[in-house]
């Protein structure tokens, strides 16, 4: 079975969404890049009260009707987030020291000295150094820190709306199959989703598929853009079933390597996920897939899917194994400072390839969602029926 790989327009569109800057809260930039492309490919979509993108509908009574619609077929609910963790200007405290207040996890080691970037809320970046840390108190990340600016002129009323993360010597760039980013997580996830919409809305194809997209904020502080969709009870009284796929990048963990392709994630640190569900994936992985897919229990960290079920969906997770998770340097690499200090992100492009393959397949029609285990209750039929003159003799 070949392996899919990226056109050279989807991996323009991947590189352009990876490269911008974005933090929980901050996810402006990474939204505008989006909902222009999603325009672009006349892809239907609005923005909900939190913030978040509803992709695939261009309303609010139009999700309700999708939702409400008698169908067998389950709409498909993909989510990936558009944040990635960061820090959020506070105040300056010299002319050239901005004090700032970290949000989601971080390195916590060889951080004094690391550079910086810093972004005005229209997206313009200077550099700057981390000069001191206030660790949180989980000891797992920052707190607050002290930055050390290195270029004027930086809009100094901004303080509030300046935002920021880990420097590298590029945002994005890629060596061979490698994508390295200072935020593959969860960019690459918002990358598959537009691309998937722009896929299932092209014009050979059906006018209202059962897809709906939900770009997200502020997961990375622990699913706050997810939390506020699903409050809102839009998915309430549905007249078809609702699976929620998860589409992340997920730390690598052995069985679940870079490049080996997607996994099929079977649950996060938090829980698993629905079996039923996943049995289809898995099935439509192996057909769509063979042997370039992987399998397995994403447990060092949880994704948008455990909130799915939280709030009472079925919910399946995709994972694009990811280096360097949360910029710390685990398997090293270019630019890294070092084991446990401040890294850049990896991805193989191949395991997004084979996402984007995946997420097409989930699409097609007349899946077995109302029973997934009729296949391998047939073979165990039959396996008993084989069986069976022993079991009586
Ligand atoms: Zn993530």
């Amino acid at each position: 079975m070949p392996r899919p790989r990226l056109s050279g327009k989807q991996r323009a569109l991947l590189l352009e969404i990876v490269s911008q800057p974005t933090a929980p809260f901050r996810e402006h930039r990474v939204a505008a890049v989006a909902t222009r492309t999603l325009e672009e490919a006349r892809v239907p979509f609005f923005e909900d009260p939190a913030g978040n993108i509803v992709v695939g509908v261009p309303s609010r009574p139009a999700y309700a009707r999708l939702v409400r619609e008698k169908s067998r077929e389950p709409v498909r609910f993909f989510m990936a987030h558009m944040d990635h963790p960061g820090f959020h200007g506070l105040s300056w405290i010299a002319a050239d020291r901005l004090k700032v207040k970290w949000h989601g996890a971080s390195p916590v080691a060889r951080l004094i000295g690391a550079p910086v970037w810093i972004a005005a809320v229209d997206g313009n970046e200077v550099g700057g150094r981390i000069a001191a840390v206030k660790p949180a108190r989980s000891g797992r990340g920052i707190d607050t820190a002290e930055i050390s600016v290195d270029s004027e002129p930086f809009p100094r009323r901004d303080a509030k709306t300046a935002f920021g993360g880990f420097r590298f010597k590029s945002p994005v760039w890629t060596i061979g199959n490698r994508v390295y980013a200072r935020a593959a997580d969860d960019l690459i996830g918002v990358f598959t989703l537009v691309w998937t919409a722009i896929d299932v809305f092209s014009p050979r194809k059906r006018s209202s598929p059962p897809f709906v997209g939900l770009l997200t904020r502020a997961e990375e502080v622990g699913f706050i853009g997810a939390i506020a969709h699903f409050e809102r009870g839009w998915l309430a009284r549905a007249g078809r079933p609702i699976v929620c796929v998860s589409l992340e990048t997920s730390r690598a963990l052995p069985g679940a390597e870079i490049g080996r392709g997607p996994v099929v994630r079977l649950g996060d640190r938090q829980t698993v996920f629905n079996p039923g569900e996943t049995a289809v994936l898995s099935t439509v992985a192996e057909k769509t897939l063979g042997k370039n897919h992987q399998r397995r229990i994403m447990d060092a960290g949880t994704c948008e899917a455990a909130a799915a079920l939280a709030f009472g969906f079925s919910a399946v997770g995709i994972s694009v194994p990811l280096g360097n998770y949360h910029n710390q340097s685990i398997e090293g690499g270019p630019d890294s400072r070092g084991p446990g200090g401040p890294a850049p992100e990896f991805v193989d492009l191949r395991d997004v390839a084979g996402e984007l393959a995946l997420c097409a397949a989930l699409l097609k029609p007349g899946l077995p969602w109302a029973d997934p285990w009729r296949a391998l209750r047939n073979r165990l039929r039959k396996r008993f029926a084989a069986c069976r003159p022993l079991l009586d003799g």
